[in-house]
């Protein structure tokens, strides 16, 4: 069966169709600029060229038809009609506490999913406007949402509960949620593979370092703790979110810049982490070209990341009584061999020693410790659009 997987944004749009018996990917691309002038598709079949077609996308119904039209291309397209499409799989950002597992979308679950709104406001409503779109055009292929949130509803009261007035939980549902819930599932489970030990009986740490970053400590097979919360502000320092902070810097920064509360929390979400520290860009490869021209900036970013990461290892190990593997994940995680070796270099006390040979890999799952390192440690490629699309084909 061909599932088509979608990550809808409020201006954009990335899509995968991926046949999920060889889970192969068919075709893939992006929608950019969806309501803004200068819009464009960006469409890859399996072995093709990638092309751009630029072409007006008013909205989001516009821009599925242009990626249905570019699926079905005489030329360039990998299927035929859209009876080919067996199923819609949807990543949606924000599950609350009503999802914890991916759902068929029904008219009751959407219902229930804009009730989440509230928690995710840039994020959930432009995923709804994906499904609705999507249902327009394929009213009869159906749609299952697989949520970021979902994986980490595991977690113990006490890891998800808030030092604030318990009422605002009661009122609000202010708490821990976590996300990129789909990458520590997918990445901990691969996991097994490589050490050869079931699921139920292994201790992991994820290490989700990319443009936004998380951590989450998976023990026997759930999440029980993770470093996102209520928002994905909350944990690591990352691309340009803050990360942690003392909460009383808002009014502090407030005053003294005169900002509103919107202009601080762009300030957190948009200026900050790695960007704002170095004041170079959010981009590791730039980091590292920086610390290589001898900015001092470029290196505090570096040391003040790995740090963080090291930091919230350490309380996962705690948390856990102990771990089995320690995995990398995502661009930073993935790429860059600095981070890693630096992060590590904090966690001989756990019986870790790298392999400096194996932690050059970019982008393969390798393990980079040594055979007898007490905790393995590697590097696992995420692959949420696969982790979807295994969700939606379980459920139709
Ligand atoms: P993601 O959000 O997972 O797509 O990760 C994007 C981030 O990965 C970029 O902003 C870079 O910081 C980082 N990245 C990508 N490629 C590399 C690389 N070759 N070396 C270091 N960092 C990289």
């Amino acid at each position: 069966m061909n599932i088509l997987v979608i990550n809808c944004g409020s201006s954009s749009l990335k899509f995968q169709l991926i046949n999920s018996d060889s889970e192969e990917v068919l075709a893939k691309g992006i929608c950019e600029r969806i309501g803004i002038e200068g819009s464009r598709i960006v469409y890859q079949p399996q072995g093709g060229e990638k092309e751009t077609i630029e072409s007006p996308m008013p909205n989001h119904t516009q821009a599925i038809q242009l990626v249905i039209d570019s699926l079905m291309n005489e030329k360039t397209g990998v299927i035929k009609s859209l009876d080919e499409i067996g199923a819609i799989g949807h990543r949606v950002v924000h599950g609350g506490e009503k999802f914890a597992s991916s759902t068929l979308l029904t008219e009751d679950v959407l219902a229930a999913i804009e009730e989440c709104n509230d928690l995710a406001p840039l994020h959930n409503p432009a995923n709804l406007i994906g499904i609705n779109a999507c249902k327009e055009l394929m009213p009869n292929t159906p749609m299952v949402g697989v949520f970021d949130t979902a994986f980490h509803q595991t977690m113990p009261e006490k890891a998800y509960i808030y030092g604030l007035p318990y009422e605002y939980y009661q009122k609000y549902k202010v708490r821990r949620y976590g996300f990129h819930g789909t990458s520590h599932s997918y990445v901990s489970k691969k996991a097994t593979e490589i050490v050869g030990k079931p699921y139920d009986s292994l201790k992991t740490i994820v290490c989700h370092l990319g443009n936004g970053a998380s951590i989450s400590a998976v023990m026997n097979g759930k999440s029980v703790d993770t470093s996102m919360g209520l928002t994905p502000l909350e944990g690591l320092i990352m691309g340009t979110r803050s990360g942690d902070i003392d909460p009383a810097i808002m009014e502090f920064i407030m005053k003294k810049e005169n900002l509103d509360i919107d202009g601080m929390m762009n300030v957190l979400n948009k200026k900050s982490g790695v960007q704002g520290m170095s004041g170079l860009t959010s981009d590791f490869r730039d980091i590292n070209a920086g610390i290589a021209a001898g900015n001092e900036r470029a290196v505090m970013a570096m040391d003040a990341f790995c740090y963080r990461v090291a930091k919230y290892v350490g309380a996962y190990v705690a948390a856990m009584n102990g771990v089995d593997v320690i995995a990398f994940t995502a661009g930073v995680g993935e790429n860059d061999g600095v981070v890693r070796g630096k992060v590590c270099e904090y966690l001989g006390y756990l019986g870790i020693t790298m392999d400096a040979e194996a932690n050059k890999v970019r982008g393969e799952e390798r393990v980079i410790s040594t055979p007898d390192s007490k905790v393995k440690v590697c590097v696992i490629p995420t692959n949420e659009e696969l982790a979807i699309a295994r969700e939606t084909r379980a459920l139709v």
